[in-house]
């Protein structure tokens, strides 16, 4: 039930045939950095299923090209393995930008390389936003607001972040990529948008990439101790992957700007979540605890008032509903088919 065309000339044509006048929309081309990695090829999955034909950007270096390998043989879909770090030229009318690590252990891998993503990744993506007069939605972070000093978080608050710590090199990039987002748009009448994920979770997230459900869920699997750093008592939001893709195209389809905060405000003590994890995976899972690491938020819950109130976007999906899906892939990707048979 495609209310689009493939093989139009012009993408910004009204889209003909038999679909009813009122419901036609025109087929858009849209550019996805990072649309080989966990947010970025759900969202891919969206626009594809709607009609447009998408172009992926990524580099790999924590996506995978598994994620979007069943869209291949879609003469609609693309996928080119480039830093964003680099200049390219291309044509679409909307730029979802997501290219660059999320997670702590990704971004603190190479600190300087996060960083230059963050700064020369996103000028570059501005200038072909510009050159083309594309949309450009950025893909900011909860990070911006470093160790709240405000709880909940809202989107006027300005963050308590430290410019010099090891986290910096995200929190600072993400902050300047909100700064450069908004001077294009305020000095070349740019169309952006930007949105502020908190935590999300869900299938085809990074097994190993040390974020706290992924590792969770995947030492209950594997019935390893669930690793709990400090003591536990910090706080994260957990937002089902599905929830924030609905957020990020009813974002970028709307008519304001933003800063958006998009996550749920279901709020979980890192206890907690072991809990919930122990729940659903494995009620003998073990809890070891370890040291915490440098500069770690001390809780972190969105208002998202905004979002609901001028995108009419709230979140559907409880953690306890998210969490199966997500052990179902993560069961799949670390036993195989046939294990999970047995289960
Ligand atoms: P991810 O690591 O799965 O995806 C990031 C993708 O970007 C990967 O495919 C990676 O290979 C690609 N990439 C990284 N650097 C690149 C570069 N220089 N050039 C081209 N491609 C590059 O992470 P994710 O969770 O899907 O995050 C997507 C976006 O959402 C990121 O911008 C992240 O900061 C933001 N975000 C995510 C969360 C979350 O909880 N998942 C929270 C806040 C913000
Ligand atoms: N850029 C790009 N693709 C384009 C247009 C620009 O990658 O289609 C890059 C360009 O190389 C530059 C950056 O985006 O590094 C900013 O471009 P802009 O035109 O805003 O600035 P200028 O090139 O004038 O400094
Ligand atoms: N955390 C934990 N055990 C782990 C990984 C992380 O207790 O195995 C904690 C971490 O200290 C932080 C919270 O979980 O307080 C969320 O960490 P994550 O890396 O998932 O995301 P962040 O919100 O810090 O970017």
């Amino acid at each position: 039930n495609h209310l689009a065309v493939s093989g139009s000339s012009s993408f910004h044509e009204s889209v003909g045939g038999k679909v009813p006048l009122g419901l036609r929309r025109r087929q858009l081309r849209v550019l996805v950095t990072g649309g080989a990695g966990f947010v970025g090829s759900h969202l891919v999955d969206r626009l594809v299923e709607r009609g447009d034909s998408v172009i992926v950007v990524d580099n790999f270096f924590t996506g995978r090209k598994g994620n979007v390998a069943h869209h291949l043989q879609n003469p609609r879909f693309e996928v080119i393995r480039h830093d964003v770090v680099e200049p390219i030229l291309l044509e679409v009318d909307q730029i979802y930008h997501l290219a660059c690590p999320a997670s702590p252990v990704h971004y603190k891998y190479n600190p300087i390389k996060t960083i230059i993503s963050l700064l020369i990744g996103t000028l570059n993506m501005l200038g072909l936003a510009k050159r083309i007069g594309a949309r450009f939605l950025l893909t900011s972070t909860s990070e911006v607001y470093g160790d709240p000093l405000q709880h909940p978080q809202v989107e006027t608050y300005w963050g308590n972040v430290n410019p010099i710590g090891v986290r910096s090199c995200y929190d600072e990039g993400k902050r300047t990529a909100e700064t450069l987002t908004m001077d294009y748009h305020r000095g070349a009448n740019l169309e952006v948008r930007i949105a502020r994920i908190f935590n999300t979770y869900g299938p085809r997230m990074c097994i190993d990439d040390g974020r706290v459900v992924s590792n969770f869920v995947a030492q209950a699997l594997r019935k390893e101790p669930l690793t709990v750093y400090g003591d536990g008592k910090q706080t994260r939001s957990f937002q089902y992957v599905s929830d924030l893709v609905e957020g990020l195209m009813k974002l970028m389809e709307g008519e304001h700007i933003g800063p958006f905060n998009l996550g749920n405000p279901g709020e979980f003590t890192m206890l907690e979540l072991a809990k919930v994890v122990q729940d659903t995976i494995d009620k003998e899972a073990r809890i070891e605890f370890r040291p915490n690491t440098a500069d770690d938020p001390h809780k972190r819950k969105p208002d998202i008032s905004r979002a609901k109130e001028l995108l009419g976007w709230e979140p559907k999906v409880p953690l306890h509903e998210g969490l199966p899906l997500m052990v179902t892939d993560f069961r799949k990707r670390i036993f195989g088919d046939q294990e999970e048979s047995t289960e």
